[in-house]
C-alpha cells in the first residue's frame, strides 16, 4: 500500500519552494516597510483559545478544528491552530507586550490547520502571512491595515484585486441588530438549513455567513448591520471609507459581508481575486477591539489580515498562463569539482570543503561518473567554474580551473584557487541559463 500525504495537505518540492520563497521575501519586505515585526507562536494551542476567540457556533470551531487531548482531562485538549490571531494575542498577554508598550504591529507567515472538504484552493493544511496591529482604535489603522495587504498582493504583481469592506459594529449595535435578525428570520426558519437553524438559537449572525445556495434568497432579504449601526461605529466606518478614498484604495462596500470568526467588531473585509474560481477569497480580516480584553488584558482596540499563501501562489500561475511544468528544480551551484581518476575523488571532496567554507556553493560526483558525466553534471548545475583534479597538476598540489562562461582555463596551485574564485566572482551564484 502506497503511503501518501493526507488529504489536503501539501508537499512542497524544492522547486515549487523557490517561487514561494521569493513571495515570501517580498511579503517580508513590505510588511517591513510599514513597520511590523515578525512573530512566531506554536502550531498548537490549548483548545479554548478558539473555541473562546473564534466563536462556538462557527464551522471552524463546530467542524474544521484538529483536536487532541485526553477524554478525562479537557483542560490539556490542544488544537492544530486554525487561524493566527488569537495565537497572538495570547502572546502578547503572556509576554506582558502591552504592560511594556501600548501599541504593537506584529506580522506572521505560517501554517494553518482546518477539516475542510479539500479542493482547489481550499487545503486541510494551508499557510497564511498576515499582520495584527494591537493597541489602537484608529479607524486610520484599519485603513492602513487594508492598504498594506494591497500593497503586498501589488509588490507581488497581483493588481486584480477587489477590496470589500463592511463593519459588523460593535456590541451596542449588535444587541439591537440581534433582536431585528431574529424577528425577521423566524417566518423563513422552514427554508433554510439545519446549520442556521441551530445559528439562529446560538449565534443568530452567523446565519449571515452561511454559504448553502438553498439559503442565500432568505439571508439576502434580510436587513443589512449597516442600518443598525450605532453612531460611533457609523463614525469609524466613516473615516476609514474615506481615508481609503483619500489614498486612491478602490473597495466596494458589502453590507452582507460577515466573516467566519466572531471576534470581529466594526471593520471586516475581504480581499477576492478573479482567477481564484470557487475559492475566491485570497484575504481577509478587520477589526477586533474585544479579543485583548476577552483573554484578560486592557481593553485594547486591534485591527489585521490574513492572507492565504496556495491561494496568492495559484493567482500567480494563473497570471504566468499556468502552473511551471518544468518545476524540477536544480540548486544551482558556483563551483564543480571533476576528477580524472577515481584516486583523485578524496582530495577533491577535501576541496570542496574549503571551497564550501570560503561561502562559494560547491558540489562533486558520488557515484565515480566518468568525466563526460561529472562534466554534463557541472552543466546541469549551472556551475561557472569547473575545477579539474588530474594527476600531474595533482603532482604539483595544483589543478586546473576552467572558467565555463569565458572557455577559458589555467592551472593555478590549490592555494590560489578560491582566491582566484572569489577575485573573478561579483557575487551571483548562478550562471545565466
Ligand atoms: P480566514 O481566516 O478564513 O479569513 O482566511 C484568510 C485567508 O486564508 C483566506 O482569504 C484564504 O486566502 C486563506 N484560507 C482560509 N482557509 C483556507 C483553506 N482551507 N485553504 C487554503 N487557504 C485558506
Amino acid at each position: 500500500m502506497k503511503i501518501k500525504a493526507p488529504a489536503g495537505m501539501e508537499d512542497l518540492l524544492p522547486g515549487r519552494l523557490a517561487h514561494w520563497r521569493k513571495v515570501e521575501d517580498k511579503v517580508r519586505r513590505v510588511m517591513a516597510t510599514y513597520g511590523y515585526g515578525e512573530i512566531r507562536t506554536p502550531m498548537l494551542e490549548a483548545t479554548s483559545l478558539f473555541v473562546r476567540s473564534v466563536g462556538e457556533a462557527t464551522d471552524i470551531v463546530e467542524k474544521e478544528m484538529y483536536t487532541f487531548g485526553h477524554a478525562n482531562a479537557p483542560e490539556d485538549s490542544v488544537t492544530l491552530r486554525p487561524e493566527l490571531t488569537a495565537p497572538i494575542v495570547r502572546a502578547c498577554l503572556e509576554h506582558s507586550l502591552f504592560a511594556k508598550r501600548p501599541f504593537h504591529k506584529l506580522f506572521y507567515l505560517g501554517a494553518a490547520f482546518r477539516r475542510e472538504r479539500p479542493q482547489k484552493g481550499r487545503l486541510r493544511q494551508f499557510h497564511q502571512f498576515g499582520v495584527e496591529a494591537l493597541g489602537s482604535h484608529s479607524p486610520v489603522l484599519d485603513a492602513e491595515t487594508i492598504e498594506l495587504a494591497v500593497a503586498v498582493l501589488e509588490a507581488l504583481g497581483l493588481r486584480e484585486h477587489t477590496v470589500r469592506l463592511n463593519s459588523t459594529g460593535c456590541a451596542t449595535c449588535r444587541n439591537s441588530f440581534r433582536v431585528v435578525l431574529r424577528e425577521r428570520l423566524t417566518p423563513d426558519l422552514e427554508r433554510v438549513c439545519e446549520d442556521c437553524r441551530s445559528r439562529f438559537e446560538r449565534n443568530v449572525f452567523r446565519v449571515l455567513d452561511c454559504k448553502r445556495d438553498s439559503c442565500r434568497p432568505v439571508i439576502q432579504r434580510l436587513p443589512s448591520i449597516q442600518e443598525h449601526l450605532c453612531a460611533d461605529c457609523r463614525g469609524h466606518h466613516a473615516v476609514v471609507t474615506a481615508t481609503l478614498g483619500e489614498h486612491g484604495i478602490p473597495f466596494t462596500p458589502d453590507p452582507l459581508l460577515v466573516r467566519g470568526l466572531d471576534y470581529y467588531t466594526r471593520t471586516v473585509y475581504e480581499l477576492t481575486y478573479p482567477t481564484l474560481g470557487a475559492q475566491n477569497a485570497i484575504g481577509g480580516g478587520g477589526r477586533y477591539d474585544n479579543l485583548v480584553a476577552e483573554f484578560g488584558g486592557p481593553p485594547t482596540g486591534a485591527v489585521g489580515f490574513a492572507m492565504g499563501i496556495e491561494r496568492v501562489m495559484l493567482a500567480l500561475d494563473a497570471q504566468a498562463g499556468g502552473r511551471d511544468a518544468n518545476e524540477d528544480h536544480i540548486t544551482p551551484v558556483a563551483v564543480y569539482l571533476c576528477t580524472v581518476e577515481d584516486a583523485l575523488r578524496a582530495p577533491a571532496f577535501a576541496f570542496a570543503r574549503r571551497v564550501r567554507q570560503a561561502g562559494i556553493p560547491c558540489d562533486l560526483d558520488f557515484e565515480g561518473k566518468s568525466l563526460k558525466a561529472q562534466m554534463r553534471n557541472a552543466d546541469r548545475l549551472r556551475a561557472r567554474w569547473v575545477v579539474m583534479f588530474g594527476p600531474e597538476e595533482w603532482s604539483r598540489g595544483a589543478a586546473k580551473l576552467k572558467s565555463m562562461q569565458e572557455k577559458s582555463e589555467e592551472t593555478l596551485p590549490l592555494d590560489a584557487i578560491v582566491a582566484r574564485i572569489q577575485a573573478a566572482d561579483t557575487g551571483s551564484t548562478a550562471r545565466t541559463p
